[in-house]
C-alpha cells in the first residue's frame, strides 16, 4: 500500500511512503502518521490512499507509525482544507494547523493513571505476620482495605509516604492488584453555570418557536444541505430553537456542532446542553482554545470515536471530527468573532455553511441582527428565513433612550462621562437592587474625527467611510482610496474648535460609577482583566449569583448572555463604532445597540436602555431605537449597493510591510499594474494606500483593495500572479478575504 501524504513541518507538498503490513489496517485517508524526511521522524497526514507515486515504488521509504486510531481529519473536512486553502489564500500546512488541535498534533498520549485495589483478604493471623515482617506493606494494605473502590497509586503513596517497591512486593503476594486506567479529562465537568438554573425538562414551545422548529426538522429530515437563517429578537429563545434541531439529531443517530462566537459564552451554552441532554445519555465536548492539552486531546478522541455527538466551541469548533454530521448551528453570526485573524484568515460562518454544504447538513444560523451577508442570502433565495418577532411570555422589549451627548457636553461645560438621565436611572435601580451593566465601545477607533459640539464626522467623498486623522502630518485620509486633505483646526459643520474627540476608557468610566454611587459593588471586564484563565467564568458567575451590582465592560459581555435581574443597560459611548473608516460602520453599530439593549429586562421586570450619543439622529441609532431590522437593512443595503460594498461584492485586502516605506511603495505599485493586467476586467483596484495604522513596530504599511465579483476565481489568481514576482526579503504580504476589520 502506498499513501500520499502532507507533511506539517514546513514542506507545502505532497510525499509518497509505503505503509508496513502492522499499519495497513489502522492507515486511513485523514490518519495523522509519522514519515521520515531526510533521517527525521516528521508528522504528517494521509491526504490520498493507493496513489501512483512520483518515484518508482521500490525506491519509497515507509511510514514509521500513526499516532491515533481515529482520523484526524474526516472526508469532509479534507475536502473543506482544500476549499480553505484555495479560498483563503491560505498555505494547506497552516489551514491543517487549525484543523487539528495541537494537543492532537502533538501525539501527546491519553492519560493514563494507575490504580490500586485489594484482591484476597487477609485472615488475622497472616495480618499480624505481615504487620511483624513487612509494617509499611501493611500498612498501605490497611489503608486499601478500608476503602470501596480502587484508589489512584500516586495519591495513595504520596499520602502514606509509601513507595513503589512496597506496591510490588504486595502484588507478588497476590494481596493487591495494580490497575492502568484511562482518566477522562473533561471541560467544565463542575458543570459551573455560575448560578443558571438548568432544568432538564424543555419547555413548552410557544407558536412562533414550533412553526421554527418544524421548518428546521423537515430540512434535517431531508438529509440534505440547507442553511436557515433564524432572526429573532432577543429573548425570543432561539437557544431553544437550536436545542430541539440538536436532539433530533441526537435521536437520528447523528452528530451536532454547536459554534458560539466567544469563548465567554461557551460556559453557559454547555451547561444548558448538558442540562438537557447528559441524562439520556449524550455527552457534550467543549471546544476551545483555552482549554488544557489534556481536556482538548480527550475531547477530540471522544468525538472521532464517535462516542460524543455534540461539541460546543467558538470558531474552530467547525473543525470537529465528529461522525456523521447533521446539522451545525452557528449562534450570533452576525459576529465578526466569528473571523480569524491570523493566518488561514477563515470565517467560522461561512467555513460552517461550506461544511454544511460537504456533509449534506443543515447548518442554522441565528441572530438578533443577522449579518447583512446572510439577510442578502436570504433575499437571494440560498438561504431559508425563520422569525421570531415575540420575547418568550410576551416579555416586553426593553425602552431604548437616546441621550444628546452635545446637549450634556454644553450643560457642563466640559467633558462628560455618564449623563444626567443615566446617572438618575442608576441611582434607582441600585436602591430597587436590581443590577446594571454599562457597556463601552471597544470599537472605538482612536483617530477618527468627531466634533464633540455637533457631532459632525468628516468623510470620504468617494468611499463614504470616515476619514482617518493622522497627527504626524496633520492630515486627513481615506484608507480605501488614498484622497486627503489637511486636518481642519475647527469644525467644518459648526466651527467649534473641538474637534478631536476621543472615546472613553473602561477605567475612565469606573472612576465615574464610583462618584455616582461609591456603596454599589462594581466589575470591570475588558481584556486587561481577562487575561487569567477563567477569570471571566468567575466574574459572570458573581453577576449571576448577585454579588456584584454593576458590570462594566466592552462588547465582550454583550453577546448572547442572559441575566434575568438587570434592568438597566447603559452604552456609554454609541459613536465610537460609527466613525471608523469601515464600510461597516453603520452596521456594527445598530447591531451594538440591539444586542447591548437586548441584555436588558430578560427577567420579570421591565427593562431599559440609555444611549448616549453625539449623533442621535443617525440611521443606525434611530432605527435601533425602534428595533426595525428590515428597515435598517434596506436603508444599509441601498447604500452598500451604491458603492458595491459588500454584499454585492466581494473584498480583498491586500496587505504589504516592510522597513523601507519607499521600497513597499516601489513593489505594491509595480504589483498593482501586474494585476490589472493579469485580471482586467475581473477586479477593481484601490490602492495601494498607506494603512489607517502606518506603523506598526517600526514596520510601514501599505494597503490595496481588491473589489470582485468572486473570490474563488480572484484569489488563486493572485497567488499564481504572486509567485512570479520577484519579492524582496524585507517586504512581507498578507492577503485577507473576505475581511471584517477594516483597519
Ligand atoms: P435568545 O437567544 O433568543 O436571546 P434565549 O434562548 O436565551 O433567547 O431565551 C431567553 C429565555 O427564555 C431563556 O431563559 C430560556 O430558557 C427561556 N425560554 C425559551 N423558550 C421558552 C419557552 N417556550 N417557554 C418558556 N421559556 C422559554
Ligand atoms: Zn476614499
Amino acid at each position: 500500500m502506498i499513501v500520499g501524504v502532507q507533511p506539517l513541518a514546513g514542506f507545502d507538498k505532497l510525499l509518497h511512503y509505503t505503509v508496513p503490513e502492522t499499519l495497513r489496517a489502522a492507515v486511513r485517508v485523514g490518519s495523522l502518521v509519522r514519515v521520515p524526511i531526510m533521517n527525521r521522524s516528521h508528522l504528517a497526514l494521509v491526504l490520498e490512499k493507493d496513489t501512483i507515486p512520483d518515484v518508482p515504488p521500490a525506491k519509497l521509504k515507509a511510514l514509521s507509525g500513526i499516532l491515533h486510531e481515529f482520523p484526524a481529519l474526516t472526508p469532509d473536512l479534507l475536502e473543506l482544507a482544500r476549499w480553505m486553502h484555495s479560498y483563503y489564500a491560505a498555505r494547506m500546512e497552516s489551514v491543517l494547523e487549525a484543523m487539528i488541535p495541537a494537543a492532537v498534533r502533538d501525539g501527546s498520549r491519553l492519560k493514563s493513571e494507575k490504580y490500586l485495589e485489594v484482591v484476597r483478604l487477609l485472615a488475622p493471623d497472616e495480618h499480624a505476620a505481615l504487620a511483624r515482617k513487612a509494617p509499611k506493606q501493611a500498612k498501605l494494605y490497611d489503608f486499601l482495605r478500608q476503602q470501596f473502590q480502587p484508589q489512584k497509586k500516586s495519591l495513595v503513596l504520596a499520602r502514606l509516604g509509601s513507595t513503589a517497591a512496597v506496591v510490588n512486593a504486595l502484588v507478588q503476594h497476590g494481596l493487591i492488584r495494580e490497575e492502568e486506567r484511562h482518566v477522562e479529562r473533561v471541560a467544565y465537568a463542575d458543570n459551573w453555570t455560575g448560578g443558571e438554573i438548568v432544568t432538564g425538562l424543555p419547555p413548552k414551545l410557544n407558536d412562533e418557536q414550533a412553526a421554527v422548529v418544524f421548518s428546521v426538522a423537515e430540512s434535517l429530515e431531508k438529509r440534505k444541505f440547507a442553511v436557515h437563517l433564524l432572526h429573532g429578537v432577543t429573548g425570543s429563545g432561539k437557544t431553544e430553537v437550536y436545542l430541539r434541531a440538536v436532539e433530533q439529531v441526537l435521536a437520528a443517530g447523528g452528530s451536532a456542532i454547536y459554534l458560539v462566537p466567544e469563548v465567554a459564552l461557551t460556559p453557559q451554552t454547555v451547561a444548558r446542553l448538558r442540562g438537557r441532554f447528559e441524562s439520556a445519555g449524550h455527552k457534550t465536548v467543549v471546544w476551545h482554545s483555552h482549554l488544557g492539552e489534556g481536556e482538548r486531546l480527550d475531547g477530540w478522541t471522544a468525538l472521532a470515536s464517535g462516542q460524543a455527538r455534540v461539541v460546543v466551541g467558538a470558531r474552530s469548533a467547525v473543525f470537529a471530527p465528529v461522525k456523521d454530521l447533521r446539522l451545525i448551528v452557528v449562534d450570533e453570526e452576525h459576529e465578526p468573532a466569528y473571523k480569524q485573524d491570523e493566518t488561514p484568515r477563515y470565517h467560522g460562518r461561512d467555513v460552517a455553511v461550506y461544511r454544511a454544504k460537504l456533509a449534506h447538513a443543515v447548518c442554522l444560523l441565528g441572530s438578533a441582527t443577522p449579518s447583512l451577508e446572510s439577510f442578502a442570502n436570504v433575499k437571494g433565495g440560498k438561504y431559508r428565513l425563520n422569525t421570531l418577532t415575540k420575547r418568550v411570555d410576551d416579555k416586553k422589549m426593553p425602552d431604548i433612550q437616546i441621550v444628546d451627548m452635545r446637549i450634556e457636553v454644553m450643560r457642563s461645560r466640559g467633558m462628560v462621562t455618564l449623563s444626567r438621565l443615566l446617572v438618575d436611572h442608576m441611582h434607582q435601580r441600585f436602591a430597587r437592587k436590581e443590577q446594571i451593566i454599562l457597556f463601552i465601545n471597544r470599537r472605538g477607533y482612536s483617530s477618527s474625527m468627531q466634533c464633540r459640539k455637533c457631532g459632525h464626522v468628516e468623510e470620504c467623498p468617494h468611499c463614504s467611510v470616515a476619514m482617518t486623522y493622522h497627527r504626524a502630518d496633520e492630515t486627513l485620509k481615506c484608507h480605501l482610496c488614498g484622497h486627503q486633505r489637511g486636518a481642519p483646526v475647527a469644525c467644518p459643520a459648526c466651527a467649534a474648535p473641538d474637534i478631536r474627540w476621543r472615546g472613553l476608557g473602561t477605567q475612565r468610566v469606573e472612576e465615574a460609577v464610583r462618584r455616582v454611587l461609591p456603596r454599589a459593588r462594581l466589575e470591570r471586564m475588558d481584556t486587561d482583566t481577562m487575561s487569567k484563565k477563567h477569570r471571566f467564568r468567575q466574574i459572570l458567575g458573581d453577576f449571576r449569583a448577585g454579588k456584584i451590582d454593576i458590570l462594566i465592560g466592552t462588547q465582550m459581555i454583550g453577546k448572547g448572555l442572559d441575566f434575568p435581574n438587570v434592568t438597566l443597560v447603559g452604552l456609554v459611548d454609541a459613536d465610537l463604532s460609527m466613525h471608523v473608516p469601515d464600510f461597516r460602520a453603520n452596521e456594527r453599530t445598530f447591531q451594538l445597540l440591539v444586542q447591548v439593549a437586548g441584555r436588558a429586562g430578560r427577567g420579570d421586570r421591565a427593562g431599559e436602555v440609555v444611549v448616549q450619543t453625539f449623533t442621535p439622529k443617525a440611521d443606525a441609532i434611530q432605527f435601533a431605537k425602534r428595533a426595525d431590522f428590515d428597515g435598517f437593512a434596506e436603508a444599509e443595503l441601498a447604500v452598500r449597493k451604491k458603492f458595491a460594498y459588500p454584499p454585492y461584492r466581494h473584498l480583498v485586502h491586500h496587505l504589504f510591510r516592510g522597513p523601507n516605506p519607499e521600497k513597499i511603495r516601489f513593489f505594491a505599485d509595480h504589483w498593482v499594474k501586474q494585476v490589472e493586467k493579469t485580471l482586467g476586467d475581473a477586479v477593481e483596484i484601490r490602492g495601494p494606500v498607506p494603512s489607517p495604522i502606518e506603523k506598526v513596530k517600526d514596520e510601514y504599511r501599505f494597503q490595496v483593495w481588491y473589489f470582485c465579483a468572486g473570490a474563488t476565481k480572484v484569489v488563486p489568481e493572485l497567488v499564481k500572479l504572486q509567485t512570479t514576482v520577484n519579492w524582496p526579503d524585507d517586504v512581507t504580504q498578507v492577503l485577507d478575504v473576505d475581511p471584517m476589520n477594516l483597519f
